[in-house]
């Protein structure tokens, strides 16, 4: 299995527009995170987690050709935005399977009501299949995926559990009957914004105490936020399994 960090930024990505805060300056390309997304690719299979305002641009950067399905962790711009973006998928393959918890269903049917509607389409506006997620495996593909259900604030998020691998972004709070879901994993994505606590994210130390909890063989950082500071300075200070996550990163699992 093949894992493409697309994105490994916050909400309003690394640089911020207009800011002069010197992580926003760097010039190292780990320092620069689009909006927070992963490919993961096993056999002739291709699936996209989250699809937000840098989705086009991600594609064309990782090159990707053909996706299989998008599946969302929620319905945050951040993680939604690029859905029209979908189109020359759609044109080449026709209609693209949509993995979203039914919540998730109704705030994308709100914001790409064009998409959603079945009468008089208007031509070139993409068709999606919708496949409604509960917290129980499903089958993407020709494997099993068991979504790992979290909580955002107050928001229900899913990450995703693929055989030895697990992507959870988005996360504050993930019950003791979810975590032993996560045994035994080779890798471990998990959200980490920053040093300060933050209402609705883990911070590194709350992110660094989930990892010790879940015990993965590895563990990579993601949805980072400019005040976590430079990559090569929080990277020095990490466990010896724990990486901070960059765009373009690929891991091999
Ligand atoms: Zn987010
Ligand atoms: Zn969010």
């Amino acid at each position: 299995m093949k894992i493409t960090f697309l994105g490994t930024g916050t909400s309003q990505g690394i640089p911020i527009i207009g800011s002069d805060h010197p992580v926003c300056l760097s010039n190292n390309s780990k320092d620069k995170r689009l909006r927070v997304s992963v490919l993961v690719e096993w056999d002739n299979y291709t699936y996209v987690i989250d699809c937000g305002p840098d989705f086009r641009q991600q594609m064309l950067r990782a090159k990707v050709s053909k996706i299989d399905g998008v599946i969302f962790t929620h319905e945050h711009a951040d993680h939604t935005m690029g859905l029209d973006d979908i189109r020359p998928f759609f044109f080449r393959q026709g209609d693209i399977p949509l993995y979203a918890h039914a919540r998730v269903f109704k705030a994308l049917e709100k914001r790409f009501d064009y998409i959603f509607t079945t009468a008089e389409k208007y031509p070139g506006v993409p068709s999606v299949i919708q496949h409604e997620v509960k917290n129980e495996a499903f089958k993407v593909g020709n494997l099993d995926v068991m979504p790992i259900d979290g909580l955002h604030h107050k928001l229900q998020v899913f990450g995703y559990r693929f055989k030895d691998f697990a992507y959870l972004t988005d996360m504050k709070t993930v019950a003791e009957t979810e975590i032993e879901k996560l045994q035994n994993l080779d890798v471990l994505v998990v959200n980490a914004l920053r040093e300060k606590s933050h209402i609705s994210h883990f911070n590194l130390e709350e992110a660094l105490a989930f990892i010790e909890k879940v015990k993965p063989k590895r563990a990579y950082l993601t949805h980072i936020s400019h005040y976590l500071g430079f990559h090569d300075n929080v990277q020095q200070n990490l466990p010896d399994n724990v990486f901070l996550a960059y765009d373009n990163l690929q891991i091999t699992i």
